[in-house]
């Protein structure tokens, strides 16, 4: 067992007030018997006792006072240290206590607010009117929905996308974290630290090449689309047919130029999507039908792979049958693409409660267990880089989570790498159908 000195016994807050005690005790110990030694007459031996007494009372004070000197000036030093690095940060950063007062700002939060260092707003509250602070969508927040109020329930708060208006008039798209300071003793967080980050220049550098993007594949959809019909006319046209090499030839072109339309719609959608121009054309349709019709299409892509259908009676959407076609197809062709062995594709609608569900399981590669934890964020491909890469753009499962999403529903995989993948989504049933089948 290590013994106490060498843990570093007494601690360090200890040590002045050890030495203090060891030091008091020989002096009461041993002052009386010196002072009776040396002086004999009873006067003089009081007027030694006032003065022991006198200098107990000296030597205690100047110790009290070279102990609070030393941790005044750490208390200095560590609460320039605290300033320099709340200043030195480029994010707005403030303290807010239980009752939600600011107590503490950077200059860059008055920077990024806008604001002069007189009209900093004393609470959360009155900075959520004065900055008309509003979710992304324009959406008003309540003074308890803000991050530093939830933070001082005891939840932390990360990047949380906000807006907030400068009194000049400018709106700035903000990031928010916020965080609870915890005592340890259980009891709510007296503190709550928040850190602001500004994001409008990122949102509008973002928007610019979401613009870009949605200007070139627009422009490019012409070409393509002359191209691809002058190669079919020239198909059709050559007098007396052509050589098979001429026709090898006009398949490629074909099929390339199918390929080249196919990414540039994939690129206008997801630039569409990113502009909040994507619209839903709601309907009431069939779900199994228009998963039928597709998988049928798609029997003609690939020979090597056996699709199998599995759905339990008519079930109803109202849902947008074009955007719904566009996520069957990726999740076909994603079938497809990923097991290139071929296989089996079996694909169900099923009825769980309310809720419709559509899965779609192959038996190909798999996704690599630490790779798929990013594969519905835009561009991401989980196999870039390795042996198994199959090229793409990483747009399609993105877009098919915006477009499920915006019908109200989920998307989501289970996946092993070697084994295969299943995607599902689900929707709501048509309203109509779930009243139909829930009366008598
Ligand atoms: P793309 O296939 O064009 O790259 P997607 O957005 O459709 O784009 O898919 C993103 C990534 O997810 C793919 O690059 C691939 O790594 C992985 N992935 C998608 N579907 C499957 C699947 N069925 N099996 C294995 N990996 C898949």
């Amino acid at each position: 067992m290590p013994s106490a000195r060498k843990a570093g016994w007494p601690p360090p807050v200890w040590r002045p007030v050890v030495f203090y005690a060891l030091v008091a005790a020989l002096w009461i110990m041993f002052s009386d018997v010196l002072a009776s030694a040396v002086v004999r007459s009873v006067g003089h031996f009081t007027l030694v006792e006032i003065l022991k007494g006198w200098l107990f009372v000296a030597a205690t004070s100047a110790l009290l006072y070279a102990l609070i000197q030393r941790d005044t000036s750490a208390l200095r030093r560590s609460e320039a240290l605290h300033r320099a690095s709340l200043e030195s940060m480029a994010d707005a950063l403030f303290l807010v206590d239980a009752q939600g007062r600011i107590v503490e700002a950077n200059q860059a939060t008055l920077k990024l607010l806008g604001l002069h260092p007189d009209r900093l707003p004393k609470d959360v509250c009155q900075m959520l009117t004065l900055l008309d602070i509003r979710h992304p969508d324009g959406r008003p927040l309540a003074c308890d929905e803000l991050p530093s109020c939830r933070a001082l329930r005891g939840e932390t708060v990360r990047e949380e996308a906000l807006e907030l208006q400068r009194p000049s008039g400018e709106r700035l798209h903000i990031s928010v974290t916020a965080s609870p300071v915890l005592s340890g003793t259980g009891r709510p967080p007296e503190l709550a630290v928040v850190v602001i980050r500004d994001m409008t220049e990122l949102k509008r550098l973002e928007r610019m090449r979401d613009e870009f993007l949605s200007i070139a594949a627009h422009e490019l959809r012409t070409p393509i689309t002359t191209i691809k019909g002058y190669a079919q006319l020239l198909d059709r046209w050559t007098p007396g047919g052509h050589e098979p090499r001429e026709g090898r030839a006009f398949q490629i072109l074909n099929r390339q130029s199918d390929r080249l339309t196919h990414l540039v719609q994939e690129l206008l959608e997801v630039s569409r999507l990113q502009l909040g121009r994507l619209a839903l054309q709601r309907q009431r349709f069939e779900l199994g039908a228009l998963v039928e019709d597709v998988l049928e299409r798609m029997r003609g892509v690939s020979s090597g792979h056996h699709f199998v259908l599995h759905q339990e009676g008519s079930v109803f959407v109202d849902a947008d049958p074009d955007r719904i076609e566009q996520v069957l197809v990726n999740l076909f062709d994603n079938a497809i693409k990923y097991s290139p062995g071929g296989g089996d594709i079996e694909v169900s609608v099923t009825l769980q409660g309310t809720l419709v569900v559509v899965s779609v399981r192959d038996h190909g590669m798999g996704i690599p267990r630490e790779r798929q934890g990013q594969l519905f964020e835009r561009f991401y491909r989980a196999h870039a880089g390795l042996a198994s890469d199959r090229g793409g753009m990483g747009v399609g499962l993105h877009l098919s989570e915006q477009i499920i999403q915006k019908h109200g529903g989920r998307i989501w995989f289970e996946s092993e790498e070697g084994r295969g993948s299943t995607f599902s989504f689900s929707l709501a049933q048509a309203q109509a159908q779930v009243e139909q089948e829930a009366r008598p």
